[in-house]
């Protein structure tokens, strides 16, 4: 298969680019969009508070972007993980449709979106049981597919997902016994903390820690204590909290795996990769929109950005166009 646009991830950077691509010319039979989940959407299917575009909810958001997606006819393949690409623009997918299969582009733009920082970042001593996982997990887990992670239950960490899961899951009737961070004041902006976590009476305990998870099977305990502003513990300050979850915020990363295995550098300071000022990488033709180039702090930048990326793209075809044709008449004299 052959395609002038094929691009690499459905959320809000990958439909928005596709959708600015089209308007800016490029053809929506000559667009793909690769999706590895059973929906377009991205992480915004999981988001069912508002704050997007102001008022909206993430997944009323998505509808709207699916919607135009559609009546564009911009084409797309479900279920299908892109593997690889090369410095070609040769993608490898796996997909039900399609098998195993290549696909040359002629512009790539990879809107892979970040992952959830990991729990090995938070240091806790004690065994590893069931019941500990990270806030977007727990997310997919009661938004997604409506089950409750656990009934009493210890936020870890202050981002905005950690404050919102600890409502969710306060909201559906778990217990979260509080919400702890080991920093003296909350990553999240106050709107949250407020929205969140003092409306609902939750326990903010921030210059707290974690020490140790208790339980086989399951966490069945952890141990909490106040530390000082070099993390050492404060003495008399130790206290057992009796849970059957604990919920984890580190913090996002981009997802750069197929950038680094396709050879493109990545910079130290984001963790996504290196691009130019039109956000085309190492390899030419190959472009990355979203929070697989960094961590956005708004879907309204990510937004911007995807409307620059889709006429960029539509730029770098034309003018790769314009080439080919000017060499075949010159050839042809
Ligand atoms: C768990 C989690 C929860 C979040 N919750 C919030 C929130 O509540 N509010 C908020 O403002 N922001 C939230 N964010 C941040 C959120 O990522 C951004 O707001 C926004 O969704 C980013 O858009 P994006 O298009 O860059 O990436 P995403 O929305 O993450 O979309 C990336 C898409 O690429 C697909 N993909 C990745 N690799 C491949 C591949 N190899 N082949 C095919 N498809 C692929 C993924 O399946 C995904 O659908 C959350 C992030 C995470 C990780």
């Amino acid at each position: 298969m052959k395609k002038k646009l094929v691009i690499v991830g459905s959320g809000p950077a990958g439909l928005v680019c596709a959708f600015s691509a089209c308007k800016n010319g490029i053809d929506a039979s000559d667009i793909l969009i690769i999706e590895r989940e059973e929906e377009l959407g991205g992480i915004l299917k999981q988001c069912i508070h508002t704050g997007y575009l102001k008022t909206l909810t993430g997944t009323e958001f998505a509808s709207r972007l699916i919607q135009k997606i559609k009546e564009k006819e911009i084409g797309y393949i479900l279920n299908s993980s892109v593997i690889s690409f090369d410095k070609d623009r040769v993608l490898t997918v796996v997909s039900p449709e399609l098998g195993y299969t290549k696909i040359e582009a002629d512009a790539i733009v990879l809107a892979t979106g970040c992952r959830e920082k990991s729990k090995g970042g938070l240091l806790i001593g004690g065994t590893r049981p069931a019941g500990i996982m990270s806030a977007g997990t727990a997310q997919r887990f009661v938004n997604i597919f409506g089950l409750m992670p656990g009934k009493r239950t210890v936020v870890v960490g202050t981002t905005e997902l950690a404050l919102i899961m600890a409502r969710r899951l306060t909201l559906e009737g778990g217990h979260v016994l509080c919400v702890c961070d080991n920093k003296k004041s909350t990553i999240a902006d106050k709107k949250y903390v407020k929205e969140c976590i003092r409306d609902f009476n939750i326990p903010l305990k921030l210059s707290y820690s974690i020490r140790r998870i208790y339980g086989k099977e399951r966490i069945e305990a952890v141990e909490i204590c106040e530390v000082d502003k070099k993390g050492r513990v404060i003495k008399g300050t130790k206290q057992r909290l009796e849970c059957d979850s604990l919920v984890y915020s580190c913090g996002y990363i981009p997802d750069s795996d197929l950038v680094r295995d396709a050879g493109i550098p990545i910079k130290k300071a984001t963790k996504g990769p290196v691009t130019k000022k039109n956000l085309e990488t190492d390899i030419e033709g190959v472009f990355v929109v979203g929070n697989a180039l960094f961590i956005h702090a708004s879907v309204d930048d990510i937004v911007k950005e995807g409307q620059e990326v889709g006429e960029s793209v539509y730029k770098y075809i034309s003018k790769k166009e314009s080439q080919r044709k000017k060499a075949q008449e010159a050839e042809k004299k």
